[in-house]
């Protein structure tokens, strides 16, 4: 009924620019059913000199076409322009001043994609850049133990001038930290996943005050799942770096987190993927390397499926000691930071290379 209506409706024109009133969008609204007909006509000029006569025409025409309900036509003319539905208010984020945001994420837990980022993030800073981290392994936020940041409890701040609240990340050496781990205890783990995390990890990302950074680095949960639709969906990453063992490297999780930023509707470049506990090397016998895990396969990888090679870190146990004792290892290790930093050059590299 009410296309009808709109059908003959538009057969009335306005005379001053001689289109019908329906096509014009002159017709705001129709209602229709057997009890009662309601139209409303909306005329962009305050005082429209044909308002009136329009009005009356559209009365006419509908009481014509529907006599049972002629006493009950109404018409309404409004004025101005139609109220626009409000707006939601613009999103505010504090991540609208660092320039590269970066994923460290990997196929499975237990490969060192946590120390992995953490001394990525002491050597960009030693390049001079400044460097923030988002811990968002809610299954293990171990960014807090990597930099003695464990009793660390956030504080908010609330600026009067534009209403905004902030959450204040943790120093750590210099760089802005925040983990959902603040949050949660351990014995929490369970219930904030899901739903509630995403919502946590939403809040940390945007409300955090993170400043001026050159890059920040996020600690992913391993594998593919809804905290990372929900980062891919909350923030425009400059890039992944993938974190694999070489045991791990050709498994189906790897292969799934690669195809998780590749994806057309994500399309976040993969800088490149990190061989972590390449080899060991006892301390006896410094120049030999034991390729405990197979040798090459990341590597090999990387090049079948198109993706840098960024380089590999050994099994040292330094590592394990500086992410244990709350100062990354790159600090301590002269050798640890040699390959830390040939691998953060391609990723500052690669990031500028693709944006
Ligand atoms: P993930 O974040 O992938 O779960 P972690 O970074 O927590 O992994 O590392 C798992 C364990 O392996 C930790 O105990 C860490 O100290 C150790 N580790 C990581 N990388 C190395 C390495 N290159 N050499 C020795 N130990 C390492």
């Amino acid at each position: 009924m009410e296309n009808s209506i709109k059908q003959l409706l538009d057969g009335i024109v306005h005379p001053e620019t001689g289109e019908g009133i329906v096509r014009s969008g002159i017709v705001e609204k129709v209602t229709a059913n057997t009890e009662k007909i309601t139209v409303t006509l909306r005329f962009r000029k305050a005082r429209d000199p044909f308002a009136l006569k329009i009005k009356n025409e559209v009365a006419a025409r509908l009481r014509e076409r529907y006599p049972a309900l002629s006493d009950r036509i109404t018409v309404f003319i409004r004025e101005g322009e139609a109220q626009q539905p409000a707006q939601p208010a613009e999103k505010r984020t504090t991540t609208d001043r660092i320039a590269h945001i970066i994923a460290v994420a990997s196929g499975k837990g237990g490969v060192g994609k946590s120390t992995v980022t953490a001394n990525l993030a002491v050597t960009l800073r030693n390049m001079g850049y400044r460097v923030g981290i988002l811990d968002a392994d809610i299954y293990g936020p171990s960014q807090p133990k990597m930099f003695g940041a464990e009793g660390y409890v956030p504080d908010a701040e609330h600026d009067d001038a534009t209403g905004a609240d902030y959450i204040l990340p943790a120093d750590a050496m210099d760089m802005k930290l925040m983990s959902i781990g603040f949050f949660i205890r351990p014995t929490d783990a369970l219930m904030w996943r899901g739903a509630m995390a995403t919502n946590a990890l939403k809040q940390l990302i945007h409300q955090t005050k993170w400043g001026t950074l050159d890059f920040l680095l996020i600690d992913m949960p391993p594998g593919t799942g809804d905290i990372h639709l929900s980062i891919l969906s909350e923030l425009k990453l400059s890039g992944a770096v993938i974190v694999s063992t070489p045991q791990q490297v050709a498994v189906a999780d790897v292969v799934r987190g690669v195809e998780m930023f590749r994806h057309e509707q994500v399309n976040v470049p993969v800088l490149g993927i990190v061989e972590n506990m390449a080899w060991f090397t006892p301390a006896e016998l410094p120049e030999n390397r034991y390729y405990l895990f197979g040798r090459g396969g990341a590597r090999e990888y990387a090049r079948a499926n198109g993706i840098d090679f960024l380089g590999e870190i050994p099994i040292v146990q330094s590592v394990m000691e500086g992410a244990d004792g709350g100062a990354p290892a790159v600090l301590n290790d002269e050798r640890v930071e040699r390959y830390y930093r040939e691998i953060c050059s391609r990723i500052v590299e690669n990031t500028l290379k693709s944006c």
